[in-house]
């Protein structure tokens, strides 16, 4: 062929792979145009086990002729065709044998693979499917191979020293996925479907012996599955309560209290008179039990934000709740106290979370009472937290960032794709597109 390295750059394959063909072809009823290039492996590269690489005798053609579907050039679709024979690999049996152009047992070249997992990390999951013409399921199934290569490649447990340990829900909380961190980079560095011993244990496995010893602190929330398989493998470590979920509880625990406020007010609109259509007239009596329902139902993210991050709604209608409802606001300030404990952190923080104790002891807010009482109860690993400066920050951010990811990857058919994705996106080794250094 003229112009091979035209035809090679266009196709993204390298010198491994010789071009036989180019035809431009149109397809269906529509016509849609697709260009198919009939290509091998060169000689040299050929009759190799596609999982272990290793040279291996013929075993038989397989199922005949194969295309994988290459980056588009321009609007016309790309199809890599060539024959698919299978070898007898010593290790693996017969198996199909290795092309330099795809992955083993992909549909797609190493181009529009790398690509997809590139789009999926950096856009919406609308935007990668449309502009790849791929179904999410489809990227699902190459997210998990492109990672799984990067695998190969990264030594994702170096350096390891102060890691967190948490569960995440996802497949609308049905499932359940146990993640590790890292708090000294901010990154994901492991994930497996279940929440259990069993699987907690298989992280340790793969950490190894050797490196368990060089771990120093270990925080998670307080699961006592966690904490037995934490001091069985890695007995030296300080425990610490992780200040993401402390902080969650006070945020249930005024979420609880929003009911309760929300409740009262409806059952005070109950005993109000009832309004017929149309606006009310100039004298209609004041109802404030509706009225108040009605401003709490939308006071949910008011309660819920940093104050720094507050709109000036937001901050209009706390101010209103301070005004009408002074049980409530008081939820909302041992909530905000709770934070500002582990912002400051260390020997400040300790003493702030002393004076947050006995504050929230005689507030008469059952549920902060009760969450006192917890507070008490983990208060060694709370104080290890606060003494070892973990940054709730950057765990609370990891937390969101997964848990966003979760909801994006729904439509995956496994856990091993949701992970993989989150592996690429949040574990520090996003993919690289085609062609760039
Ligand atoms: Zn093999």
């Amino acid at each position: 062929m003229r112009n091979v390295r035209l035809w090679r750059g266009l196709l993204g394959v390298d010198k491994r792979t010789v071009i036989e063909d180019i035809e431009f072809d149109q397809e269906g009823a529509d016509g849609v145009q697709l260009v198919v290039a009939r290509v091998r492996p060169r000689s040299g590269v050929s009759r190799r086990c596609g999982r272990c690489g290793r040279r291996a005798p013929w075993y038989d053609r397989g199922e005949g002729r194969r295309r994988w579907r290459g980056l588009d050039w321009g609007t016309v679709r790309v199809w890599l065709e060539a024959d698919a024979p299978r070898v007898n690999c010593p290790a693996h049996g017969p198996t199909v044998v290795a092309v330099p152009w795809a992955r083993h047992h992909a549909g797609h070249t190493f181009g529009f693979d790398d690509t997809v997992a590139w789009l999926a990390v950096a856009c919406s999951k609308t935007a990668v499917c449309e502009l790849m013409r791929i179904a999410w399921r489809t990227v699902g199934a190459i997210v998990a191979r492109v990672w799984a290569d990067v695998d190969k490649t990264v030594d994702r447990f170096a350096n390891l020293r102060r890691i967190g340990i948490d569960e995440i829900s996802y497949k609308r909380h049905h499932k359940y996925l146990t993640i590790v961190v890292d708090h000294d980079t901010g990154t994901l560095i492991w994930a497996a479907a279940g929440r259990d011993t069993k699987t907690l244990r298989r992280f340790f496995d793969a950490l190894g012996a050797e490196r368990c010893t060089l771990i120093t602190h270990v925080s998670a929330d307080a699961a006592d599955w966690i904490a037995n398989v934490v001091t069985e493998r890695c007995p030296g470590a300080v425990r610490c309560a992780d200040p993401f979920h402390v902080v969650a509880w006070a945020t249930e625990a005024l979420d609880a209290e929003r009911r309760r406020a929300w409740n009262d007010a409806r059952a005070l609109a109950r005993s109000e008179p009832g309004r017929g259509r149309g606006r009310p007239g100039r004298h209609a009596p004041p109802r404030p039990g509706h009225e108040k329902a009605r401003k709490l139902k939308g006071a949910r993210y008011a309660l819920w934000k940093n104050p720094a991050d507050l709109t000036d709604r937001q901050t209009a209608k706390l101010a209103w709740i301070a005004k009408t409802d002074t049980r409530l606001y008081r939820a909302y300030l041992l909530k905000e106290g709770l934070r500002h404990v582990f912002s400051v952190k260390g020997e400040e923080g300790k003493q702030a979370l002393d004076r947050w104790i006995s504050w929230a002891r005689r507030c008469r807010i059952p549920v902060f009472v009760e969450l006192a009482h917890r507070i008490v109860k983990h208060r060694d690993t709370i104080d290890a937290a606060l003494d070892h400066g973990l940054s709730q920050g950057l765990i609370e951010s990891t937390n969101t960032k997964i848990r966003v990811l979760t909801r994006v990857a729904f439509g995956f058919h496994s856990a091993e794709a949701l992970i993989a994705l989150a592996m690429l996106a949040l574990g520090g080794h996003r993919p690289a597109l085609p062609g760039r250094c």
